[in-house]
């Protein structure tokens, strides 16, 4: 069983294993947003169980940046081709890779099928084509990491409004 716990400001920051949820809640530190309908028992007590609680006091927390992955790419730049703006679902190149380049953040757009094929192994500048946005890392929000790893329907309320607030695309 598993609790989802929130920043004081309901911003999802990890999910702990229920039990430690609950000597958070024992403590005084949290309070309960959702129970889980289920509980939990140990040798003296009895306590609902959490499925999302509050902490009662903000904590900072250093911010990660989002792995690379097909699907993290495609949901940043929602399936539009950064050249021709249609629908796109591959991974572009920027500086092929077959001319040095690497596969980061830094070098990686959604184009079509078309715009990348058309593009193959040459650069931009060859073409006359130009980058329409500056390509950069995005900041991995808790949020975001939560919903990849985890699929609790319970939670999405929680995490959805906070998932791509640091995705967005700069420029
Ligand atoms: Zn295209």
């Amino acid at each position: 069983m598993r609790t989802l716990i929130l920043n004081a400001s309901y911003e999802p920051l990890v999910v702990v294993p229920t039990r430690r949820a609950v000597l958070l809640l024992l403590s005084g530190k949290a309070s309960t947003v959702a129970a889980s309908g289920l509980k939990l028992h140990s040798r003296s007590l009895t306590v609902d169980a959490p499925s999302v609680v509050l902490l009662n006091q903000f904590i900072r927390v250093p911010r990660r940046t989002m792995t690379l992955s097909r699907k993290a790419a495609l949901d940043r730049y929602g399936h539009v081709c950064a050249y021709c703006n249609k629908y796109g679902d591959t991974l572009d190149h920027v500086i092929p890779r077959a001319r040095g380049g690497t596969h980061s953040w830094e070098n990686v757009l959604v184009a079509c099928f078309r715009c990348n094929n058309l593009k193959a192994d040459s650069l931009l500048s060859e073409l006359g084509w130009k980058l329409p946005f500056e390509l950069k890392a995005p900041e991995a929000s808790a949020a975001a990491l939560i919903t990849m790893r985890w699929d609790v329907p319970d939670w999405e309320e929680y995490t959805r409004p906070w998932q791509y607030q640091r995705m967005q695309l700069a420029g």
